[in-house]
C-alpha cells in the first residue's frame, strides 16, 4: 500500500446511457495514474463499477470504487470533517474557470487525503464554494478524463508505475509483440 495520503475521485453527475463509456474510462485512469478512490454520483450504475472492479482483479492493487447517493454531502463532510481518518481533507475541483493547474498544484498542501472533483452535466454552483480549490486544465472546454490525467500525473508523477499494481498481471513493456506475467509468474 501507498503510504501518501489517499487520493479520491469524486465523478458528478453520471448519466447512464450518455456517459457509460466515458465514466468508465474516468474510473479507469484514476486508476491507472495512481488514485486510490473512486466515488461514483448521479444516476447510479452497476456497470461502471463492475467494470473498475475487474479490471482492479486482473492487474491487480487496492483500488476501491462506490456509488454515493448524496455526493454533495459526502464532499462536504470530507472538507469540513472527515476524510477517512477522522480530520478534513482536501478537495480540488477540476474546471476550465479554475486558476492554472501549474501554478496553483504546488500550493496544495500533500499532507492530507484529497478529493477530485469532475463534472459530467452541469455542476451545481456551491462545488465551487465546498472545494478549497478550482484549478484549470488551460481555460478551453475539453474533457474531463483529460484533465484528470493531467492533474494527476503532476500530482503524482510516478502514479502510472505505481507499486500499488502488485498481485495481479502485469504488462512487460516492449517494442513489439505483447507479453504478460501472471502474479504466479512474478513471485516465482
Ligand atoms: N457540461 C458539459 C456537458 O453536459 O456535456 C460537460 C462539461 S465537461 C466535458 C465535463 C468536465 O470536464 C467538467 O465538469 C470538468 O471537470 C472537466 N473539464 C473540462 N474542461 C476542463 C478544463 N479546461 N480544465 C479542467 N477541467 C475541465
Amino acid at each position: 500500500m501507498s503510504s501518501d495520503p489517499p487520493v479520491h475521485v469524486l465523478r458528478l453527475g453520471h448519466r447512464r446511457e450518455r456517459d457509460k463509456r466515458i465514466t468508465s474510462h474516468l474510473g479507469l485512469t484514476a486508476r491507472a495514474f495512481g488514485a486510490d478512490n473512486f466515488v461514483l454520483s448521479g444516476e447510479e450504475d452497476p456497470n461502471v463499477l463492475e467494470t473498475l472492479e475487474s479490471v482492479s482483479e486482473r492487474f491487480g492493487g487496492n483500488f476501491e470504487a462506490h456509488y454515493e447517493k448524496k455526493p454533495m454531502g459526502w464532499l462536504r463532510n470530507f472538507v469540513q470533517n472527515d476524510a477517512g481518518d477522522g480530520s478534513p481533507g482536501v478537495a480540488i475541483h477540476l474546471t476550465m474557470y479554475g486558476l492554472p493547474w501549474n501554478e496553483t498544484i504546488p500550493e496544495i498542501p500533500t499532507d492530507r487525503p484529497i478529493a477530485i472533483v469532475v463534472g459530467g452535466a452541469k455542476v451545481p454552483g456551491e462545488v465551487f464554494g465546498i472545494c478549497q480549490y478550482n484549478i484549470s486544465i488551460g481555460n478551453q472546454p475539453h474533457s474531463e478524463v483529460a484533465a484528470l490525467a493531467v492533474f494527476l500525473q503532476t500530482w503524482k508523477p510516478n502514479g502510472t508505475h505505481s507499486s500499488n499494481f502488485t498481485g495481479g498481471m502485469t504488462v512487460v513493456p516492449m517494442e513489439s509483440g505483447k507479453q504478460i506475467l501472471s502474479s504466479e509468474e512474478i513471485s516465482e
